[in-house]
């Protein structure tokens, strides 16, 4: 899947819109030409002002900091552009958005806990222009959706696992933000099952994860020290599974390792049944995968999962159809700037619509 070109020389008359997505580690920040070519430039990347870069701190003090530090970025961005017109900020934020830009939680960025804030609000009246907050997966969502598209199920496999669905021209949530947290479901409801960020247990996310794959090939390990030695990552130098890392389980699993495939196979198992419940009950037909870890393995991930989906059965579809409906999603970081960058442009037209009626 790509981006319609639109004008790729930029020379359109543009609107550019300052982009952010504001992840656990990572704040980016870009330019994004809401009206003309769609295109994005002058993207940075700096360290978020949260709890990794102050660890222990109070959340209300790190939500003071990740604001100054959203407004800050916002004000020189505008700073430096041509024309003094005051320009729109969109916000793509890692944790769960209500409908009115309140931030209902943010474990990776200021730790678990707090109050909600609401980031929207606040950013409108420090900035003085139209801002918008949103999830970053909906935001990433949005740069493969759009009003006319099929839908689909856009699933993120990183250190966690999420997921949206674009139907209808929109992404479908609870008002309340609810929604999209399949990493959250409980599908291994053993006593001992791994534990979740989140405190639960036995969640997708604590299994299929980047971060769950890589527990599972240390549990492996352990349970077959003979057969982890023959592996690729232990003679690639892991001889210890302390010292494996998800880069090496991607790189055996590309060349095809026998023992950390069939370690990434049983924790698929659990992801199909994820994909084919969406299925099932909803119906849809396309299934974007995203997130380092997936993409890391790229191809052959995607093979496994379908092998997986086919061997347990998606009601009704053929192996070729199940085949098809699971594509990769572009290999880049910069889906949260685009797709808030897109909504954005499409919240502003809508807006000039009704000012011109
Ligand atoms: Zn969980």
């Amino acid at each position: 899947m790509s981006i319609p070109p639109g004008d790729p020389t930029g020379t359109e008359t543009g609107e550019p819109v300052t982009v952010m997505d504001v992840g656990g580690t990572t704040l980016r920040v870009g330019t994004f030409d809401a009206r003309g070519s769609g295109r994005l430039s002058d993207v940075r990347r700096t360290q978020v002002d949260g709890m990794a870069r102050h660890p222990g701190a109070p959340v209300p003090v790190l939500q003071r900091h990740v604001v100054d530090q959203i407004v800050r970025e916002a004000e020189r961005r505008a700073g430096t552009r041509s024309g003094t017109d005051p320009t729109a900020l969109a916000v793509a934020f890692a944790g769960p958005v209500g409908r009115d830009g309140t931030v209902l939680g943010a474990p990776t960025v200021w730790g678990a806990g707090g109050e909600s804030l609401p980031l929207r609000e606040i950013l409108s009246a420090r900035l003085s222009v139209p801002v918008l907050v949103v999830n970053d997966l909906t935001a990433a969502a949005w740069r493969y959706g759009t009003e006319s598209s099929v839908p689909f199920c856009l699933l993120t496999i990183s250190s966690g696992i999420g997921n949206k669905v674009f139907r209808g021209g929109d992404v479908l949530l609870d008002p309340g933000g609810y929604g999209g947290e399949l990493g959250h479901w409980t599908c291994d409801r053993s006593p001992d099952a791994p534990l979740c960020d989140c405190g639960g247990r036995g969640h997708l996310g604590a299994i299929a994860s980047g971060r769950g794959v890589l527990a599972a090939v240390r549990r492996a390990a352990a349970r077959d020290p003979a057969g982890y030695a023959r592996s690729a990552p232990a003679r690639a130098g892991a001889a210890d599974p302390r010292f494996v890392g998800n880069p090496e389980i991607a790189r055996a699993v590309r060349n095809g390792d026998p023992f950390t495939t069939s370690v990434l196979r049983s924790t698929l198992v659990h992801l199909a049944a994820a994909v084919g419940g969406v299925f099932a009950s909803i119906g849809i037909r396309r299934y974007v995968l995203m997130g380092g870890f997936a993409l890391a393995i790229g191809e052959r991930y995607r093979e496994l999962l379908v092998e997986e989906l086919i061997r347990q059965g998606c009601f009704g579809l053929t192996a070729a159809e199940v085949d098809a409906m699971v594509v990769l999603g572009e290999d880049d970081d910069d889906h949260g700037l685009i797709g808030v960058g897109r909504l954005m442009g499409r919240r502003l037209a809508v807006h000039r619509e009704k000012v011109t009626l």
